[in-house]
């Protein structure tokens, strides 16, 4: 069989980002960005064999973008697109895996959208927008929580009324699922070990960042919660807090939900602990140059990551491997050295030389001869949503 390609999109309200993906090469051979989609500034933007351009689509909205699309995926692919996989955040605990497209389905993800208000409707635009322009192609949701429906209940419950569970909904998701998976398969790969009978402590470190342990080939914790706010410092988000912070800002400043909805997170983490950046990269600058906030940010950050993997070990009966990935975690050697400092109790330690040498897409071990194994893994999700898209294809 000739390899499949797949046709990854992944909408947000006013953007669609997409890869074609071939099972068979490295590269995606068509890349790109549609952005301010709605606006009479709306683009696309998208790289072939290497060249990138640009095209001016003002006003155009997700269908008349993937409009534009269709006949450059159709070239790239040279006529052979085997079908669309879909990014779609939110998959409540309807959705245990990748499932293909059908009304029920569609319908499904529609109900689960209060748990995703701004995700979930967008992911729904570009999924009816696809279905229109390609009726007779497979097409199938992949869900970002979808790898952590094999958290035991002890992990995913919230210590709160038992009611607000099983009427509402409220309990731990997680998020990042198709990296988390994708980096614990191939941290396994590298490693030589099965995956199904492996155990990991993973960290997705991004502009959104989350931690995990995963024991044979299965999510057993996760650091994001109902939300993707909960757990570690990220970019803008302020990770976990103290529950009464609402009400303290409340009452003592008098501001309302949506003030301290926004303040958690755009105004916070990185950001509000530095005061100049939520970019991990200008902050090393910054530190190097004196900046306090900068140095302090840093600290928190990788403070609180230490903490949360730490955590995560309870999930773990052995440790086969920390996996660093995201772009902090494949390319801040300081990051992953601070943080690794954190975690003597776990007996890890680094090795300085292959530290320094993992980073812009370069993968491998860094642990200190005789200690854990520590891996940096890129992370790939267009090429995990294409492989669950095939896998649901049969
Ligand atoms: P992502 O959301 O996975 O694209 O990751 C974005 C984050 O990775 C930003 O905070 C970047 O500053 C950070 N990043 C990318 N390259 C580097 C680098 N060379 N050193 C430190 N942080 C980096």
């Amino acid at each position: 069989m000739p390899a499949r390609n797949i046709l990854v999109i992944n909408c947000g309200s006013s953007s669609i980002k997409f890869a074609l993906v071939n099972e068979a090469q490295e590269h995606f051979p068509l890349s790109g960005l549609a952005e301010r989609l709605g606006s009479a500034d709306a683009v696309l933007h998208w790289q072939r064999d290497g060249g990138k351009d640009s095209l001016a689509i003002p006003n155009a909205d997700h269908r008349i973008a993937l409009a534009h699309l269709l006949p450059m995926v159709q070239g790239a692919a040279d006529g052979h697109l085997h079908g669309i996989g879909h990014r779609v955040v939110h998959g409540g605990e309807s959705f245990t895996r990748a499932r293909r497209l059908d009304d029920q389905v569609i319908a499904t993800i529609a109900t689960i959208a209060p748990l995703a208000p701004l995700h979930n409707p967008a992911a729904l635009q570009g999924i009816e927008a696809a279905l229109k322009l390609f009726p007779t192609l497979p097409q199938v949701a992949v869900f970002d929580t979808a790898f952590h429906q094999s958290m035991p209940e002890h992990a995913y419950r919230y210590a709160l009324p038992e009611a607000l569970y099983r009427e509402h909904g409220v309990r731990r998701y997680g998020f990042h699922g198709t990296s988390h998976h994708y980096v614990s398969h191939r941290g396994a790969q590298m490693a030589g070990l099965p995956y199904a009978s492996s155990s990991w402590l993973v960290a997705h470190l991004g502009n959104g960042s989350s931690t995990c342990a995963i024991v044979n080939g299965e999510s057993r914790d996760t650091s994001m919660g109902l939300t993707p706010l909960e757990g570690l410092v990220m970019g803008t988000r302020s990770g976990d807090v103290d529950p009464n912070l609402h009400s303290h800002l409340a009452r003592n400043l008098g501001w309302n939900l949506e003030k301290i909805d926004h303040m958690l997170n755009n105004d916070s983490g990185l950001l509000g602990l530095s005061g100049m950046s939520n970019d991990m990269r200008t902050l090393e600058q910054a530190r190097e140059q004196g900046h306090p906030g900068a140095a302090l940010a840093i600290e928190v950050f990788c403070y609180r990551l230490g903490k949360s993997l730490a955590s995560m070990s309870c999930a773990l009966e052995r440790l086969d491997g920390v996996i660093f990935t995201g772009g902090i975690g494949e390319n801040s050697p300081l990051v992953r050295s601070k943080t690794i400092a954190h975690l003597k109790l776990l007996g890890l330690a680094l090795d300085d030389a292959q530290n320094a040498r993992c980073v812009r897409g370069v993968a491998g071990p860094i642990e200190a001869a005789g200690h854990p194994r520590v891996l940096v893994v890129p992370t790939n999700e267009e090429r995990q949503i294409a492989l669950e898209t095939l896998a649901s294809l049969g």
